[in-house]
């Protein structure tokens, strides 16, 4: 019985969470995250620096956005689960799920959860760093393979998961940038402050207005894991080489959000990982590409 119960919990979780809901962890040390999460400790972990120069120029297929431009069927709810703002991504007006293909992936990924990674006025907070260089905040929105029935099961496979990153640089300017997705979640949080809480953005947004006007062509990828607990090496990573910009009146709305011990939510990115004997690839736009050759 019990153990009908336990699976009942966790099917409810990963119904609605990328991770275990409960699951504690903290940013203070997560060196120590190993102890309690042996893969934190292992191979294939994420994040790392990612250089131009040390990648395999390669052209991989484009990414391809399924969906991505059709909006939801729903408001979004964006909550603070103690360690990051995130949302679950819902089906579409047309009752798609948005999906990803292309790239790196040999399968079908549908998007689940979009969430963040900042630091503090006094820490730039990406969990990647590009050619040598961290950025001020960072998105991920974490996609699970069709194929896996559950997310704990996706996280039991190397292709299991695929995760979309997006860095962002702070810009001196009280011009609101026209990204109108991101500024919807931007102005959310001045709602989020505690833990547990939650606000409905007024708007019927879509996964790709999240992206701006971004260069979808071009991006790294790469074999890794996830960068919270239990830092499962099931992660098919695709991180955009060019930066969103973030304006400076807004970035420090993530400084002001509360952990469940209601302490200043701070620096949550993890520290790079090594790369080891794992290929970086990078895709370049198709024009460049076909210029290059
Ligand atoms: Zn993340």
């Amino acid at each position: 019985m019990l153990s009908r119960l336990l699976l009942l919990f966790a099917t409810f979780c990963s119904a609605t969470h990328l991770l275990p809901e409960g699951l504690r962890f903290s940013y203070d040390d997560p060196q120590s995250w190993r102890l309690s999460y042996p893969q934190c400790g292992g191979n294939y972990q994420s994040p790392i620096s990612l250089s131009l120069h040390k990648a395999i120029p390669i052209g991989l297929p484009p990414l391809h956005f399924g969906h991505y431009d059709q909006p939801f069927d729903e408001l979004l709810s964006v909550r603070n689960n103690g360690h990051t703002v995130e949302f679950r991504v819902p089906t579409t007006v047309l009752g798609e799920r948005p999906f990803l293909t292309g790239g790196l992936l040999g399968d079908f990924y549908e998007a689940r959860a979009v969430h963040f990674h900042w630091g503090s006025s006094q820490r730039k907070g990406s969990e990647h760093l590009l050619n040598g260089r961290r950025y001020d905040l960072e998105m991920h929105i974490v996609h699970r393979n069709t194929r896996y029935q559950s997310d704990e099961e996706a996280r039991n496979q190397t292709d299991g998961l695929a995760v979309l990153a997006v860095l962002f640089k702070v810009v001196r300017t009280s011009y609101l940038f026209y990204q109108p997705g991101l500024n919807e979640i931007f102005g959310s949080l001045l709602h989020l402050g505690d833990f547990n809480s939650s606000y409905t953005p007024p708007a019927f947004l879509t996964l790709g207005s999240l992206l701006g006007n971004l260069d979808r062509g071009n991006f790294y990828a790469y074999m890794g894991s996830l960068t919270t607990p239990p830092c499962s090496p099931a992660v098919v990573w695709h991180v955009f080489a060019e930066v969103l910009p973030i304006s400076h009146l807004e970035l420090p709305k993530f400084w002001q959000l509360r952990d469940r011990r209601g302490r200043p939510l701070l620096n949550t990115f993890r520290p790079l990982q090594s790369v080891e004997a794992r290929q970086v690839f990078h895709r370049r736009a198709s024009e460049a590409y076909v210029w290059l050759k």
